[in-house]
């Protein structure tokens, strides 16, 4: 069984592009946090009406909730997961451990890439929420402006992908990694990739980690 997969990075840096990879080729489940959240609030649930402006500023949700909803979206039960935008923080790493991973065989991969980079990658994502796929329309354009390829659905561009948004998401960004970067390189679990290169080759790269595990 592959091990569990916490990928860990900047907003942009390619973790969605790499798990949607990792899920059509090498059969792992995906739980990413951003996605549960946004589908709340799609929903119009309790929990989405609490969150959205949080959402649309670029701030953290609280601790609690975020587990909570991690929780009951995903059963190890013998599947490998690509844990997506969480952990964010020391205490989330910890809670992804004691409560979620319990002891279950896991690689932390950091998307190591220059910060200044992204701005431009994540200004110009547009995704496919139905089959997945993300695009960007400077380097990966769908063939048809504002349709996904594969499922012709409509593209979105998420309310959040704005310049002044993100610049507060890479801040808390920053003032969050270290401690959970020190944390898994102190339990020995710790890989790094450099996520400024291409998406083929950081895949290319994932891969071989998860051969060597
Ligand atoms: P994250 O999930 O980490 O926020 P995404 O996977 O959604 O990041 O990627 C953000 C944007 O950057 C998307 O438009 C995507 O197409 C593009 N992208 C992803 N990986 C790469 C890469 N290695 N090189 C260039 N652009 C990339
Ligand atoms: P993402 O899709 O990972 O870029 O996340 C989008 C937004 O969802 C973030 O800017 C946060 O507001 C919220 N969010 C996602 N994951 C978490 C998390 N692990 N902890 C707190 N907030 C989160």
């Amino acid at each position: 069984m592959n091990p569990q997969l916490i990928l860990i990075g900047a907003p942009g840096s390619g973790k969605g592009t790499q798990a949607k990879n990792l899920i059509d080729n090498m059969g792992y489940k995906h739980v990413s946090t951003g996605d549960l959240l946004r589908s709340e609030i799609a929903k119009e649930s309790e929990l989405g009406l609490k969150v959205k402006s949080i959402l649309a500023d670029g701030n953290l949700v609280d601790n609690d909730t975020v587990l909570e909803l991690l929780n009951a979206n995903c059963e190890l039960d013998g599947f490998s997961y690509i844990f997506d935008g969480y952990p964010r923080n020391l205490e989330q790493a910890e809670a992804l451990d004691s409560h979620v991973l319990k002891g279950a065989n896991s690689i932390a991969v950091y998307f190591d890439i220059d910060l200044e980079i992204l701005i431009e990658r994540i200004v110009n994502r547009r995704t496919a929420p139905k089959s997945g796929e993300i695009y960007n329309l400077v380097t990966r354009p769908p063939k048809v402006e504002g349709k996904c390829d594969v499922s012709g659905e409509d593209l979105v561009h998420r309310k959040d992908d704005n310049e002044d948004t993100v610049r507060n998401r890479m801040n808390i960004f920053k003032d969050n990694v270290d401690p959970v970067l020190a944390y898994y390189e102190s339990l020995g679990r710790l890989k790094r990739v450099d996520a400024k290169a291409s998406a083929p080759e950081v895949y290319e790269l994932i891969e071989k980690i998860i051969d060597i595990k």
